[in-house]
């Protein structure tokens, strides 16, 4: 695992935890494992890796919840939002790549937990596709963005506005 000089930021749905970090690990990944699906709520965790120098809290702090003695799994207590797998004695933490405000700039390298992985995970990708949510649901995409409580991807100074 090699460390990247960056600059990257996030945060959950409502903004009420954000982060910030100025470096991460070439390795994203996803975890299949059973108590990453659970902490997530989704067949797998999508989790990047920060060097913990590397990295602060620049709006709020994430609830905790200790999934094993070593791991601490966070997430913001108003909107619950995944945001943290901390395993104590490493040297970096991960955030969800989801929570990042440019998570397509991540892409997963590796995946673990194989033995809780979907059978049919790899089929995913093939899925009939039903386009756009402008697309499908053009009736109430309007009454959606116009009311749209998520947080931007990218800091805010003030928020709620
Ligand atoms: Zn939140
Ligand atoms: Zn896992």
């Amino acid at each position: 695992m090699n460390r990247i000089e960056t600059s990257i930021s996030g945060g959950c749905q409502c903004g009420a935890v954000r982060y910030r970090a100025s470096a991460v690990l070439d390795s994203p990944h996803i975890c299949h494992c059973r108590m990453c699906q659970k902490a997530v709520g989704n067949f797998f965790a999508a989790l990047i890796g920060i060097p913990r120098d590397a990295f602060e809290w620049t709006r709020g702090e994430p609830a905790l919840f200790k999934s094993s003695d070593p791991v601490t799994r966070g997430f913001c207590r108003d909107c619950g939002t995944p945001l943290l797998y901390d395993y104590a004695t490493s040297k970096h933490l991960n955030v969800t790549t989801g929570s990042l405000d440019n998570p397509a700039k991540f892409p997963p390298q590796v995946q673990f937990g194989q033995e809780a992985r979907m059978p049919w995970f790899s089929d995913i990708g093939s899925l009939t596709s039903e386009g756009t949510t402008e697309e499908t649901m053009a009736e109430h995409v309007t009454a959606l963005k116009t009311s749209n409580h998520q947080h931007p991807d990218h800091d805010t100074d003030h928020w709620p506005l």
